[in-house]
């Protein structure tokens, strides 16, 4: 089977800042799923680094109060295209993100505050029948 991993939680230094979320017992999962690690920002054209971003009313904006949703949202169709092609029928996205959040994500303030809501791309997914896990539940599931 395979599975959708944010790239950052495979160790890959594509986060705003230029670091990753690695986790380690992520990792092993692949001895047993083939992971197909995606950044959806990077895929859909932001640098690394770049100003960190949050949704307000539907919209992304980065810290310097520009509009960044089509980048998200180019990155989110990427990420779904492979999905489909790869028949994923799971993905495993970094909690809390503009892109990759499930259920929680940050409220728009940049003060770390959490609000019900979805990132850009696991909302795109979800509509589209994947199941959306995160870092800290996937054990529940795999
Ligand atoms: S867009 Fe997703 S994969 Fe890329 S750095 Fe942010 S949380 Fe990680």
């Amino acid at each position: 089977m395979k599975i959708i991993v944010s790239s950052c939680l495979l160790g890959n230094n594509c986060k705003y800042d230029g670091t990753n979320n690695k986790q380690e017992d992520l990792l092993s999962l692949s001895k047993r799923y083939e992971l197909i690690p995606v950044c959806p920002e990077v895929m859909g054209g932001l640098s690394i680094p770049r100003l960190p971003a949050e949704i307000i009313n539907g919209k992304v904006i980065n810290l310097a109060n520009e509009d960044v949703s089509a980048f998200y949202q180019l990155g989110a169709s990427k990420v779904l295209q492979i999905a489909l092609e790869n028949e994923c029928q799971i993905a495993i996205l970094k909690s809390n993100s503009p892109s990759c959040g499930y259920g929680t994500i940050y409220d728009g303030t940049f003060c770390h505050h959490l609000i019900n809501g979805n990132g850009i791309t696991s909302e795109l997914l979800f509509k589209n029948g994947v199941v959306i896990l995160n870092e800290k539940n996937y054990h529940e599931k795999l």
